[in-house]
C-alpha cells in the first residue's frame, strides 16, 4: 500500500469485538477447549439442536442437495417454500406470507418498497439495526420517537397528518427490543396507525416463540393478528432454531412486496432444507411444551433475582444494567468464571451509558443451570 490513508481508525480496547471460534453443543457453548452454560443464545425455545429439525434438514438435502441456485422468481423457487408459507400465515393469523433470506434482508428491502421521498417513518428510537438501514435506505424523512413514548409519536403524527395530509406514514417497531427485552405496545400503535392513516410495521423476531400462552408473539397477545394497516417481520434465526425470515400481511400487501422488494427479487433462494428444519421447528412450537418450558424457565429466573437491578423486561431477554464498557466487561468475566457464557453489550449495539450483560433465558436451561446463573448473580462483588 503506497497511501496512508486510516479507514479504520483503531477503537479502544473496551470497544474492540472479537470472534472467538466457539461451538455450540445444545446449550452449552465451548471456547478454547472449556464448555459453559450458554446464556446469550437467541435459540429460545433451544430447537436449533433438536433430532426432529436435524432429520428434516438432511431428508431435504438428500432429496435436493443444498443449494438453490438462484433467486425465487427466477428458478430458485421450491413448492416447500409455498407450503410453509401458507403454515406460518395460519398458525400467525394472517392472510399472506412472504420468506426472505434474513431478518436483515426483510427490513433493509421492507421500507423502500412501502414508502420513498416524500413518505415519513416513524421510529422507536431503539429499533433494532436493520430497521435503522432499512428506514434509511427508504429515502423517507425519518422521524425518531423516544422508546416506547406513544403520546410523543402521536403528537408527531398530528402534526404530521396536519402539514402533508397525502404522504404516506409508516410506523416501525421491534415488538420485544432486542436488547432490552422490553415491549412495545402493539394495540395502541395500532389504533395511532388507524386514526393517523399510517401502516404498521412490527418486527416481533423475539416475541415470537417467547410471549403467549401459544408463542405466537405480541401481535397474537394483542389480538391484532391479520389487521390490514399492519405487516409483521419475523425470523427463523432465533425461536426457530433455523434460518431465513419472513413477512406477513394482508395478501394484497404481501404480493406487492413480492412484486417489488429489491431483497427479495435480487437474492438466491434460500435452502430448502433451511426452510424443512424450520418446518420442523413449527410442528414443535404448536405442541406448546417448549414455549411452556421457556416461560417457566423465566418465572423462575424472575423469582430468583428480586434483589437485582434488572431492566422492566417479561420475556426471556434479561439484562443486568451496568452502565460502563468496564463495569459490563467485568461482570461477564465474572459470570465466565463461574461456567456461564453471556457477553458484555456496549455502544453502538446500545446506547452511550448502558452498557449491559444481556442474559437470554432458554427452554433447553435446567432450573440448576438457572440457579447457578443466579448464584453467580448473586456472589457478584
Ligand atoms: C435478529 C433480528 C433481526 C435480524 O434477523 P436475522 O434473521 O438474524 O437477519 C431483525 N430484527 C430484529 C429485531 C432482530 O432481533
Amino acid at each position: 500500500m503506497t497511501h496512508s490513508r486510516n479507514w479504520f481508525p483503531t477503537l479502544p480496547p473496551s470497544r474492540q469485538r472479537r470472534l472467538l471460534a466457539s461451538q455450540r453443543q445444545g446449550k452449552m457453548i465451548v471456547l478454547d477447549g472449556q464448555s459453559y452454560i450458554n446464556f446469550s443464545s437467541n435459540d429460545y425455545l433451544g430447537l436449533s439442536a433438536h433430532p426432529q429439525l436435524s432429520a428434516a434438514a438432511v431428508a431435504s438435502i438428500q432429496a435436493h442437495g443444498f443449494g438453490s441456485g438462484a433467486s425465487r422468481l427466477v428458478s430458485g423457487d421450491d413448492a416447500v417454500f409455498h407450503a410453509f408459507e401458507h403454515q406460518l400465515a395460519a398458525w400467525k393469523g394472517f392472510e399472506s406470507c412472504l420468506l426472505m433470506g434474513s431478518g436483515m434482508l426483510a427490513n433493509i428491502g421492507l421500507l423502500q418498497a412501502v414508502v420513498g421521498r416524500g413518505g415519513f417513518v416513524f421510529a422507536d428510537k431503539l429499533n433494532h439495526a436493520s430497521l435503522v438501514d432499512g428506514a434509511r435506505l427508504s429515502m423517507a424523512k425519518v422521524l425518531r420517537f423516544a422508546h416506547l413514548d406513544t403520546l410523543a409519536l402521536e403528537k408527531m403524527l398530528q402534526t404530521n397528518q396536519q402539514n402533508y395530509p397525502d404522504a404516506k406514514r409508516v410506523i416501525v417497531s421491534d415488538g420485544v427490543f432486542s436488547m432490552d427485552g422490553d415491549a412495545a405496545d402493539v394495540a395502541q400503535l395500532l389504533r395511532l396507525a388507524d386514526t393517523y392513516d399510517a401502516l404498521l410495521i412490527i418486527d416481533d423476531a423475539h416475541g415470537t416463540g417467547t410471549m403467549g400462552n401459544t408463542g405466537k408473539g405480541l401481535i397474537d397477545v394483542a389480538g391484532v393478528a391479520g389487521h390490514t394497516r399492519l405487516l409483521e417481520v419475523g425470523t427463523l434465526g432465533k425461536s426457530f432454531g433455523s434460518y431465513g425470515a419472513y413477512i406477513l400481511g394482508c395478501a394484497e400487501m404481501v404480493e406487492g412486496l413480492r412484486q417489488r422488494m429489491r431483497t427479495f427479487i435480487y437474492s438466491t433462494a434460500l435452502p430448502v432444507a433451511a426452510i424443512a428444519a424450520a418446518q420442523a421447528a413449527l410442528a414443535e412450537i404448536q405442541q406448546g411444551q417448549w414455549v411452556a418450558k421457556l416461560q417457566d424457565n423465566v418465572a423462575f429466573f424472575l423469582k430468583g433475582a428480586q434483589g437485582l437491578t434488572l431492566m422492566p423486561s417479561l420475556s426471556p431477554i434479561q439484562p443486568v444494567l451496568l452502565g460502563s464498557d468496564e463495569a459490563a466487561l467485568d461482570m461477564a468475566q465474572h459470570l465466565r468464571a463461574a461456567g456461564i457464557f453471556a457477553p458484555a453489550i456496549r455502544p453502538p449495539t446500545v446506547p452511550e451509558g448502558t452498557s449491559r450483560v444481556r442474559l437470554t433465558l432458554s427452554a433447553a436451561h435446567t432450573r440448576h443451570d438457572i440457579q447457578q446463573l443466579l448464584d453467580a448473580l448473586a456472589h457478584y462483588r
